[in-house]
């Protein structure tokens, strides 16, 4: 679970980097910026939720910060675009370029 937690972050960094290159260099292609965004926030909730996996019991109460970490990773899926919609955007480019 770590070495994915490992991977994942990795993983979205790249995503976040094209996105932010892209905008740094003039190519507007949205569907750079929704990949991104939700794989970065269904990233974030698998880790958090293996980081509460990982502390067992104690990863449930609040006497440590993973329970807090796994709600705050849930908003990343629901505000600014939800995870369905960045998925609408994205399929819709794909079928937009084809
Ligand atoms: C803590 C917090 C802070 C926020 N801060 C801000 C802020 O600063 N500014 C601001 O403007 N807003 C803010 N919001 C609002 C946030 O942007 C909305 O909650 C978000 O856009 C989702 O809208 P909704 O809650 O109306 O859900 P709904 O639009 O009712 O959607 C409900 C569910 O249905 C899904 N859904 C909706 N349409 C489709 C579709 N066509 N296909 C498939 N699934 C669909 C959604 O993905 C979602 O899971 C905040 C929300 C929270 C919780």
């Amino acid at each position: 679970m770590i070495a994915e937690m490992g991977m994942a972050y990795e993983t979205v960094k790249l995503l976040y980097s094209k996105a932010a290159w892209e905008v740094d260099n003039g190519v507007r292609r949205t569907s750079t910026s929704a990949i991104a965004k939700a794989m970065g926030a269904d990233l974030a909730m698998k880790c958090t939720t293996d980081a509460v996996q990982v502390f067992g019991g104690y990863g449930y109460t609040k006497e440590y910060p993973v329970e807090k970490l796994m709600r705050d990773a849930k908003l990343m899926q629901i505000y600014e675009g939800t995870s369905q919609i960045q998925r609408l955007v994205i399929a819709k480019n794909l079928l937009v370029r084809r």
